[in-house]
């Protein structure tokens, strides 16, 4: 049976045309992400919705994934709060109490306690 797929779409990726590579059993086909790239997948991959872009969701996904900056960690803590940190330490308070309180991981009160980060601060 011959397959009509021009135009379908997958995701990101619209069909242009078939090729004439066969590989394992399947076409080939030349596809046009949302971004413009020009790809070629295997249709199968298509269809099981194993390939969805020409590689660029991949890529967004993974920069969500580790995000830079503010949005990381110890980011959110401001000077203040680093000097109110190493204060409550003092007063006996937990590592894990202040994580707590701070809403960040209890490695990363640890890490400010022992100066790895914002040494620029400390006297
Ligand atoms: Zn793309």
């Amino acid at each position: 049976m011959r397959l009509n797929l021009t135009g379908q779409r997958y995701g990101r990726l619209t069909v242009l045309y078939r090729t004439r590579n066969v590989r394992h059993g399947q076409y080939d086909v030349v596809c046009r992400c949302k971004c413009g790239t020009i790809t070629t997948v295997a249709l199968n991959h298509l269809r099981l919705s194993r390939t969805v872009s020409c590689g660029c969701f991949r890529m967004e996904q993974a920069r969500k994934a580790s995000p830079k900056g503010e949005a990381h960690g110890a980011a959110k803590l401001t000077e203040a709060d680093i000097q109110e940190i190493f204060n409550r330490r003092t007063q006996g308070m937990l590592q894990r109490e202040i994580a707590a309180e701070y809403g960040v991981a209890r490695t990363t009160i640890a890490a400010i306690l022992q100066r790895r980060k914002w040494r620029h601060l400390h006297r």
